[in-house]
């Protein structure tokens, strides 16, 4: 059975991982220099945790609604078979023979294959996956040895050097458009796309161990209004203010994403019941001790846990409806509150296999 394209774009970057891990370790052994020999060995060893990251990424093919991270997966496969061919072609020459400035060309040509937005993509946003550690915390030292060294060792000649700087800047550009394409510009949260990507593997990993998980719908008050006294760059600076807040004052496991203009969504993985609506009241009451630039503003949050069903994807999309209906009642009974979703005989929601 043809996989699907997120498995075939993990699948390639595991493949060229490998490649880089076999290349790293050749020029380890055939290097005479002891300390470029332990520098060679520690980039494979680099690769080789590359690898495990994306074996355990691969789990998410059990996982039938993650949401596409690619706007175009064909065309990243296709760039990724270049990659990998490319790297073949690297890995043979490799072992033909070996002078240093041959291996550092080598080895910049390797850099350069791993640099593919594919990689700093799924690092990004494959982290639950892989209980939450990610090469894309050691990479940026990764890449910035790997250019020390050339410029060490390499008897630099100004085509290296430039090589080095080209690393650099294409290592600092993909950075750019993989946060461009998963986070919000202004609060430098999640955007919708980013917040559902890694939320959902959260919401898998959540049904699979049977913990409860919480959402929160989180709306400003009269924000309009606050916009038109202080004027919109206030409001800007607010949102991000707002923003930081949750950063701050959540576990770095909770998700955090701008929903909408001035509402956020945060997901909670694994929670005792009843606390999303305590962890909710806390950000409530830390707003109100420190109203961000002096402007006296308040936040109304809807809140909702459940245990997801076999049906993760729907089910989870109701646990958000319910959030967002409790959201509407703390709005019209008078904001500055959290409400806990509670079922309404009337217009009941589908109901989650953890409700009684
Ligand atoms: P309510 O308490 O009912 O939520 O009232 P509200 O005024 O907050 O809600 P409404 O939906 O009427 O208005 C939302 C306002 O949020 C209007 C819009 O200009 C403002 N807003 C949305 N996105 C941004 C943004 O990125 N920056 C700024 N400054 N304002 C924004
Ligand atoms: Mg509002
Ligand atoms: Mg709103």
């Amino acid at each position: 059975m043809q996989e699907t394209p997120i498995i075939q774009i993990i699948d390639l970057c595991r493949k060229i991982d490998e490649i880089a891990c076999y290349v790293y370790t050749k020029l380890a052994d055939l290097c005479n220099d002891p300390e470029l020999s332990t520098f060679w060995r520690d980039m494979a060893k680099e690769e080789a945790m590359h690898v495990s990251f994306w074996k355990q990424a691969e789990q998410i093919k059990e996982f039938s609604g993650i949401p596409d991270i690619f706007d175009q997966p064909d065309e990243v496969i296709l760039e990724l078979r270049k990659a990998l061919a490319s790297s073949q072609d690297l890995l043979r020459t490799c072992e033909e023979g070996f002078n240093l400035s041959k291996a550092f060309v080598l080895a910049y040509r390797m850099e350069f294959y791993l640099l593919h937005p594919a990689f700093k993509m799924l690092f990004l946003l494959l982290r639950p996956m892989a209980g939450g550690e990610s090469p894309e915390d050691e990479y940026e030292s990764h890449i910035a040895k790997f250019i020390d060294t050339l410029f060490k060792h390499g008897g630099v000649t100004p085509e290296l050097e430039l090589l080095g700087e080209t690393l650099q800047r294409l290592w600092k550009e993909n950075k750019n458009l993989a946060l461009q394409a998963t986070r919000d510009d202004l609060t430098e949260v999640y955007n919708r796309r980013g917040f559902f990507a890694v939320s959902m593997q959260l919401a898998y990993l959540a049904q699979r161990n049977g913990f409860m998980i919480g959402v929160m719908m989180v709306d400003l008050d009269h924000f309009k209004s606050i916009n038109d006294r202080f004027g919109h760059r206030a409001g800007d600076l607010l949102l991000r203010r707002v923003a930081d807040l949750f950063s701050e004052a959540l576990r770095t496991s909770d998700i955090v994403g701008r929903y909408g203009g001035e509402e956020f969504i945060v997901m909670l993985p694994q929670i005792s019941h009843g606390a999303t609506a305590i962890v909710a009241e806390n950000l409530l009451k830390k707003l109100r001790a420190n109203p961000p630039e002096g402007i006296p503003l308040t936040i109304s949050i809807g809140v909702a846990e459940g245990i997801l069903g076999r049906n993760v994807q729907e089910d989870y999309q109701y646990l958000i409806q319910k959030a967002d209906k409790a959201l509407y009642q703390a709005k019209s009974s008078g904001r500055d509150r959290v409400v806990e979703y509670m079922p309404d005989d009337h217009k009941p929601l589908k109901p989650l296999a953890g409700d009684s």
